[in-house]
C-alpha cells in the first residue's frame, strides 16, 4: 500500500508528493485507511513516526471531499505552543493545493489578532487547550458544533500538562457527529478513560 492506493483526491495527493514522501510510513500505513473510512482511532504513535501527516491527510481529503459549511469542520489540540506551530506548518503545506483556511489559536499571540482570524471563518483550527477555552468563554457565539474531525494529539502530554478538565470541557462543547482521532506515545489509565468517553468504538493501533 503506497500513498496512491488510498484514492486521495489530486489535490492532496499532489501536495504529498510536493512534500518529497514516496512511501507511507508504518504508522501511516495502518491508520490512515481506517481514518479515511471514518472511524475513531487510538494511535500509539510517538514523534518522528510520520503521525503529524497520518491525520492530517485524512482531514484534508475529507475536508475538500465535502461541501463547505460555514464554521470550522476541524480541530487539533496540542500540548504546546511549538507543537501547534510545526502542525500548522505541516498543513499548510499538505493544504496548499486547497484553499482550506487554518487559524492557530495558542498562547503568547495577541487575543485581538486570533479574534481577526476566527473572524475570517477557518475550516481548521490548531489548538492549545488554554487558549481555545479561553476563546470559547470571551466570545459568545463561538461554537464547536459545527467541528466533524477532531485530534488529540500527544495525548499523553496534553494530559501530564494537567489539561485534562479543559479537555472534557471541550468534548462537552463537540457534536455527537464527529471522528475522533486520539494520537499517543504512551496509554496511562487516565486517558484510556477519557478514550472511552471521547471516542465512539475506537480502533486501537499500535505498530
Ligand atoms: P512527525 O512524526 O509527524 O513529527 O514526522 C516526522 C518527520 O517525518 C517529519 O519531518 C515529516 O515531514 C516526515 N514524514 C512524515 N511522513 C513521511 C513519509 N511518508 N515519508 C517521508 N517522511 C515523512
Amino acid at each position: 500500500g503506497g500513498f496512491e492506493s488510498l484514492g486521495l483526491s489530486s489535490n492532496v495527493f499532489r501536495a504529498i508528493k510536493r512534500k518529497g514522501y514516496k512511501v507511507p510510513t508504518p504508522i501511516q500505513r495502518k491508520t490512515m485507511p481506517l481514518i479515511l473510512a471514518g472511524a475513531d482511532v487510538v494511535a500509539m504513535a510517538r514523534t518522528g513516526s510520520g503521525k503529524t501527516a497520518a491525520f492530517l491527510v485524512p482531514m484534508i481529503e475529507r475536508l475538500c471531499q465535502h461541501t463547505p459549511q460555514s464554521g470550522a469542520r476541524a480541530l487539533v489540540l496540542s500540548p504546546t505552543r511549538d507543537l501547534a506551530l510545526q502542525t500548522l506548518k505541516f498543513a499548510k503545506e499538505l493544504g496548499r493545493f486547497t484553499d482550506l483556511r487554518i487559524s492557530l489559536l495558542v498562547g503568547g499571540d495577541s487575543m485581538e489578532s486570533q479574534f481577526e482570524e476566527l473572524a475570517q471563518s477557518p475550516d481548521i483550527i490548531i489548538a492549545t487547550p488554554g487558549r481555545l477555552m479561553h476563546h470559547l468563554s470571551e466570545v459568545d457565539d463561538m461554537s464547536l458544533r459545527t467541528v466533524e474531525y477532531v485530534v488529540f494529539d500527544e495525548a499523553d502530554c496534553l494530559f501530564g500538562m494537567g489539561f485534562a478538565e479543559q479537555l472534557h470541557k471541550i468534548l462537552a462543547q463537540l457534536s455527537e457527529n464527529r471522528q475522533t482521532l486520539l494520537f499517543s506515545a504512551t496509554l496511562p489509565s487516565a486517558l484510556a478513560e477519557f478514550a472511552k468517553a471521547g471516542l465512539r468504538d475506537p480502533q486501537l493501533v499500535r505498530l
